[in-house]
């Protein structure tokens, strides 16, 4: 794709084009730019969403599970008659309706480590979108081998988290930040999930994202909480675990 807008690019994006600070270059920027999502659910779902209506030039989407009726409440890509569909496929159709120019690719898979190590590495952004801790650890762990920007988020119940990890800022990555909450591994299905709750951070990364393509600064080195009870965001402040064995290691001079 050109990395200069044509006049119908720069009609549908004016909007965000007339942002100071983003500007015609930010645009151009998304255009030229790829981003993997991992997990089609209620993260990314609405991360896909606004990362194509932005202008993002091509999203690689990552999962193998079918359209469920009990994913409808949520995950709000998709439509009564997509149950039984493969979710990246039922994604694809509708992220393609929304902006026919950006390229999707869809991957019905579960990669392995070989193959996913490569998938990040053809990636500029990462979004984790996945519902488990073995997942999150794995994605964490291979975006800082390979030096990847990544968003992460999570939800349950009423509560939504978020958390970027940038490799050239030395901040602690995701793996820092879930030994300190141990093995805890909640899932939707045993604990259940708001639905709103998940468009809230889904949005949220899918700003971190833009924000990361464009060039914009984005906080890290801190978990944002969203506890949807209260409506009311904390933020905390991270440091790297020490005996961290991702981050710590990867960093000693070799
Ligand atoms: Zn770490």
């Amino acid at each position: 794709m050109s990395d200069t807008l044509n006049h119908q690019q720069a009609l549908r994006y004016n909007r965000q084009v007339l942002l100071p600070g983003f500007d015609l270059e930010g645009q151009e920027k998304l255009l030229c730019a790829n981003v993997l999502i991992m997990g089609m659910g209620g993260l990314g779902n609405p991360a896909a969403q606004y990362l194509a209506a932005s202008g993002v030039g091509h999203l690689t989407l990552c999962d193998d599970d079918k359209v469920e009726l009990s994913n409808l409440h949520r995950q709000i890509l998709f439509a009564e008659g997509d149950i039984g569909q493969q979710k990246v496929q039922a994604a694809s159709t509708r992220l393609h309706a929304i902006n026919s120019e950006c390229r999707i690719t869809s991957l019905a898979t579960r990669p392995d480590e070989k193959q996913l190590s490569e998938l990040i590495s053809q990636h500029q952004v990462i979004l984790d979108c996945t519902d488990n801790l073995a997942s999150r650890n794995l994605i964490n762990r291979l975006c800082v081998q390979l030096q990847k920007p990544l968003v992460s988020g999570a939800a349950i119940r009423m509560e939504g988290q978020l958390f970027c990890y940038q490799p050239h800022l030395d901040c602690p990555c995701y793996q820092c930040l879930s030994s300190l909450f141990g093995e805890q591994n909640l899932s939707c299905v045993e604990s259940g999930i708001l639905s709103p709750v998940v468009g809230v951070i889904g949005v949220m990364q899918a700003l971190m994202a833009v924000k990361l393509l464009a060039g914009l600064p984005v906080q890290t080195a801190q978990l944002q909480q969203f506890d949807a009870r209260t409506g009311q965001w904390h933020t905390f402040k991270l440091s790297r675990h020490p005996d961290c064995p991702v981050c710590v290691r990867s960093s000693q001079p070799f």
